[in-house]
């Protein structure tokens, strides 16, 4: 599908900064009309004409009423020019004062004089309609707005650059051009001019696969870095959940005390560990029995750990271990769970300490060791092991991975379901070129492929996708 860049004939308008109290609200307009739109309701302290004024310039002066002359607000404007704008038409800035009323007063003013309300994400759309950037990184303004910790925030900015709609592009050319060899044996079957090399087809597509292979394994971290990685802290009560919590966040939050059973409800936190926010959720003290409001509350910590992406399950080291540990052990699952001793400044720090913990793991696991356990031994009061215990939760959140913030990430759960589709499409169509099976097929594989990929970066267009993504944008981006 191959694209006219549309021409808009209205102008649009929008508050781009968040709606309410603040010192300065910026109102956006982008279209044709939008510098004769300004310049109907602002009035320069210098009495300079905005037309023909260059491109980024910033002029300060008064909106006014146009109907009565009155001043509503102190002002700055600021004018880029197509195509040197965020949609490439062009764009004009009202910064006015923060607030409700300041900021509705002009966009009603604005409105007036001939700009239309923009729909969300309507800016950004247009800025991908007219070619200054792709879908996949139209999504990762979206995320940039939306990113929480400093490594969502590095991962969306590089997919704003581009890094990974290059990689994907490049991989698409790649199988248009396995589809392209595929098609020439096709069409010149009959003049037996040409025979398909099926050998070097599968080596395309082996590649192909791999590589989104590759990147399908950055699929855990985006999401963890989209949604933040739900973590729940258990164990029994006065084994230091609240303080270990506490040591994580390095502040108090949840309130720590010697009395069994204290933390009844659940208390949440977000932390940021290298660059990914990390939900903790500190749950009341597993322990059957007790009076109805615990009760509730163990109810609730099984609940979290059903919930979570990754389990803290804490053990006090200073107590001898028991049938209600065995149990816990049990009920965890290796490859989410991590588990912690703690306390331990009170049994010495010695090396066997892990050892002997690792050693009551294995036997509550029937003997059998359960590939990847992870266990460390801590001290939330002297912050003793919470390094180790940091590297063992990065390890849970990447799969063993490591992190590469500066590699391309698929940031959004679109990309990873499209990600997903090519990398099984060309698993199916490398399958059937190494049976050698009918060319056809082979090429409808391939073409599934490349579509799913076309579709990530807006390539290849349905209908809705459009809607589909700019809709979830916020008002004036
Ligand atoms: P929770 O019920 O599991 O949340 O346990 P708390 O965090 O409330 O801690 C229970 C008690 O153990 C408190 O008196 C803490 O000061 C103490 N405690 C927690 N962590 C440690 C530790 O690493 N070493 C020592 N010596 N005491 C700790």
């Amino acid at each position: 599908m191959v694209y006219e860049p549309p021409i808009h004939e209205d102008t649009i308008v929008a508050v781009s900064t968040a709606i309410g109290p603040g010192a300065i609200g910026i109102v956006r307009m982008s279209g044709p009309e939008a510098t004769a739109v300004a310049e109907a309701v602002f009035r320069p302290a210098r009495a300079k004409p905005l037309q023909p004024a260059e491109t980024y310039s910033l002029l300060y002066g008064h909106v006014l009423d146009p109907q009565t002359g009155e001043a509503l607000d102190e002002a700055l404007l600021a004018v880029m020019r197509a195509p040197r704008s965020y949609t490439r038409e062009d764009v004009v800035e009202l910064h006015c004062h923060g607030g409700l009323a300041a900021q509705r007063t002009v966009l009603r003013l604005l409105v007036r004089a001939g700009a239309r309300l923009a729909e969300p994400g309507e800016f950004t759309r247009r800025a991908f309609l007219n070619g200054r950037i792709d879908l996949a990184q139209a999504e990762s303004v979206a995320a940039i707005v939306a990113a929480r910790s400093t490594g969502a925030l590095r991962a969306s900015v590089r997919q704003l650059e581009g890094g990974l709609s290059q990689r994907l592009r490049a991989l698409r050319q790649e199988m248009v051009r396995l589809l392209a060899c595929i098609e020439a044996t096709v069409d010149f079957s009959d003049e037996d001019v040409e025979t398909l090399d099926w050998e070097s087809l599968v080596e395309g597509l082996t590649s192909a696969r791999d590589a989104l292979g590759r990147l399908l394994r950055t699929a855990f971290v985006g999401r963890a870095l989209e949604q933040g990685v739900r973590t729940a802290i258990v164990g029994r009560p006065n084994v230091g959940k609240s303080s270990l919590l506490n040591a994580l966040l390095m502040r108090e939050r949840a309130i720590v005390s010697d009395i069994p059973g204290t933390t009844r409800d659940t208390v949440e936190e977000l932390m940021e560990l290298d660059g990914i926010p990390i939900h903790l959720v500190d749950t009341a003290g597993m322990r059957s029995g007790g009076d109805h409001v615990e009760q509730l509350g163990v109810e609730r910590s099984v609940r979290a750990m059903e919930q979570a992406d990754l389990v803290l399950a804490v053990f006090d080291l200073s107590r001898a271990w028991d049938d209600v540990d065995r149990q816990l052990i049990g009920g965890l699952d290796p490859v989410r769970a991590i588990v912690v001793g703690n306390k331990r400044d009170v049994v010495g720090s010695d090396a066997d300490v892990v050892a002997a913990l690792a050693a009551h793991v294995r036997e509550a696991g029937d003997g059998e060791t359960p590939p990847g356990w992870r266990v460390c031994a801590v001290s939330a009061t002297t912050g003793e092991g919470l390094d180790d215990l940091r590297s063992l939760i990065q390890e849970v959140i990447t799969g063993g991975e490591g992190l590469h913030l500066d590699e391309p990430v698929l940031a959004s759960e679109r990309q990873r379901s499209l990600v997903t589709e090519a990398y099984e499409s060309a698993g199916a169509a490398l399958t059937g070129a190494s049976r050698e099976a009918g060319e056809e097929l082979v090429c409808e594989d391939i073409r599934a492929a490349v579509q799913a990929l076309g579709r990530i970066t807006g390539e290849e267009l349905t209908p809705d996708l459009l809607d589909e993504i700019f809709s979830s944008f916020c008002l004036g981006k």
